[in-house]
């Protein structure tokens, strides 16, 4: 980014980017306009850092969701045969746009979400990078296979499956509604996205900057609103023909239910409880590292996250005193400053339930080991300092249930069965780390883990073109690369004969 990035600089521009939030009502954003709802109805949006009145966001009914829905359908024509170059040369300049005001996403995600400016930078440009990369795939979204026989050719064509709905949660809003919103797009798809209503405010600016980049009315709507009613009509709205899920297991079976009788087709990514299996002849420097990361970056906040670390028994004192001490050094602070790790908790029911997780594990039996708080922490915000549960068993709540909050829960194993055992009994299946230098073990294990992502030696290191997903109560289905292709579109087999392949001859 080449905006400023001082605390002071990055104040000065959250008070110049959110006043116009502030000053009116969030809108929807349907049809290429501001659209401020048919409801006259609006909620509240507060601030993580401090209980601030940060706007009110229009509250969407079932007649908005209606309303998007119809203008995507109208636009679906157009877009689905806009050639592929086209559509990769307005998703390069979204892409573009989103560069160009990257410190303004960080800055607005920041406040919005209590997320830090030094993972919110990365995570605007990686909304950037999302776009980009699924332009590129868009000339050749709709080729297929050819699969020949001795009679006949066999061909496959790919279509988009018509307008899309994209739901998703709080935690890094911008650059998971990319993940989704840009395969969509590159596809032929029109979108509507409904976006959580606890982070409301990038969704706009992601649908101000497809404007400006070209992309015609009605391919790209938002309509704010609370899940059970905004969420729910969309999941229902016949018009739409897929739904594109991150969130809550409960949320995705929800909706599973409310798309039955339109028969939509789903994508989930939904929660997990991911086990990092640390063997005693592992690096043990760089697994310390990464397991630090994996849970006390984006706040604990993130589907990946290395929520249960299992160590082998050998090293289980020795990594857990590591950990603590690293633990209790990750500072927390204003999201606005670049040297703060933690911020506040994206909302007061969210920091409710994290935090009820500290006393749940005393009252297990485990040790609660807490990290630094800020002591300068402005009133009324979601602050929470890191913790790390020691002496925990895996039947314990506080290693079964995602806790999605900077809080680690450390489990001793004592050989190879007992980690693979240990990891897979839980509800999850999203992703798993493994830290090993016995290479074959490292991949045994990754074989028997059920997850839909394993990193050997790696923290979650992204590569676009490879599938993201879980397995289990974690999602149904995979995006990245040709992945979020063939959810998006429906694939068709076109069989041409040679002309002397044998017909049954009924009836003379
Ligand atoms: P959530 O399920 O409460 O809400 C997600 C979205 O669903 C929101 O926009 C919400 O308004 C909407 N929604 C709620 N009820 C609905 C309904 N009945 N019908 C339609 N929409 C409805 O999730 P959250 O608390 O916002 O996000 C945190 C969860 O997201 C965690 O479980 C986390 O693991 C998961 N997550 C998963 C991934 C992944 O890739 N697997 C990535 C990020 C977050």
């Amino acid at each position: 980014m080449a905006d400023p990035t001082t605390f002071e600089q990055n104040l000065a521009a959250a008070d110049k980017y959110l006043a116009r939030f502030a000053a009116l009502p969030l809108p929807h954003f349907i049809n290429g306009e501001p659209h401020g709802g048919s409801a006259n109805a609006t909620f509240a949006n507060q601030s993580p850092i401090d209980g601030r009145h940060l706007g009110d966001v229009t509250s969407g009914t079932s007649t908005d969701i209606d309303a998007a829905a119809r203008a995507a359908a109208s636009a679906f024509e157009e877009w689905s045969n806009t050639p592929g170059a086209e559509r990769k040369r307005i998703l390069h300049r979204v892409a573009d746009l989103i560069e160009e005001h990257a410190h303004q996403i960080a800055v607005t995600e920041s406040v919005d979400t209590g997320q830090t400016m030094r993972f919110m930078g990365h995570a605007a440009l990686r909304g950037a990078a999302n776009f980009r990369f699924f332009a590129d795939q868009a000339p050749a979204a709709n080729d297929g296979r050819s699969l020949p026989t001795p009679d006949h050719v066999n061909y496959t064509t790919r279509h988009p499956i018509g307008p899309v709905g994209v739901i998703t949660p709080w935690n890094t809003p911008f650059m998971l509604s990319t993940w989704k919103i840009a395969p969509a797009l590159a596809a032929g798809c029109t979108v509507v996205h409904k976006p959580a209503e606890w982070s409301p405010f990038t969704a706009h600016l992601l649908a101000e900057f497809a404007s400006e980049a070209g992309l015609p009315p009605g391919v790209l709507n938002v309509v704010h609103g609370l899940g059970e009613t905004a969420g729910a009509s969309l999941t229902e709205h016949p018009e739409i023909k897929a739904i594109a899920f991150v969130g809550e297991s409960g949320t995705g079976s929800k909706i599973q239910a409310q798309g039955a009788p339109s028969l939509k087709r789903l994508h989930f990514e939904l929660g997990g409880k991911n086990p990092v299996i640390v063997f005693d002849d592992a690096d043990i420097d760089r697994a310390l590292d990464a397991a630090i990361f994996m849970i006390y970056s984006l706040n604990g906040e993130r589907c990946t996250s290395s929520s249960r670390v299992l160590i082998q028994s050998t090293i289980y004192d020795e990594f857990v005193d590591r950990l603590a001490n690293k633990m209790k050094r990750v500072p927390v602070g204003h999201p606005l400053d670049p040297s703060s790790v933690i911020g506040p908790l994206i909302h007061p029911r969210h920091h409710e339930k994290v935090c009820s997780y500290h006393d749940l594990a005393r009252d297990e039996g485990a040790t609660v080991v807490r990290g630094t708080s800020w002591a300068d922490a402005p009133a009324g915000g979601n602050w929470v300092e890191p913790v790390l549960f020691t002496g925990a068993t895996n039947d314990m709540r506080i290693a079964q249930e995602e806790i999605f909050g900077p809080a680690l829960t450390a489990i001793a194993f004592s050989d190879e069965a007992d980690a693979v055992e240990i990891a897979n009994r839980t509800d999850y299946g999203l992703a798993g780390y493994v830290w090993t230098n016995d290479i074959a073990r490292g991949h045994r294990v990754a074989h028997a883990l059920e997850a839909g992502m394993v990193w050997i030696n790696s923290q979650n290191v992204r590569h676009l073109p490879t599938p993201f997903g879980g397995t289990k109560a974690s999602g149904i289905g995979r995006d990245g690369g040709d992945w979020s292709f063939d959810f998006y579109m429906e694939t068709k087999n076109i069989a041409v004969a040679f002309g002397h392949h044998v017909i049954p001859k009924l009836g003379g």
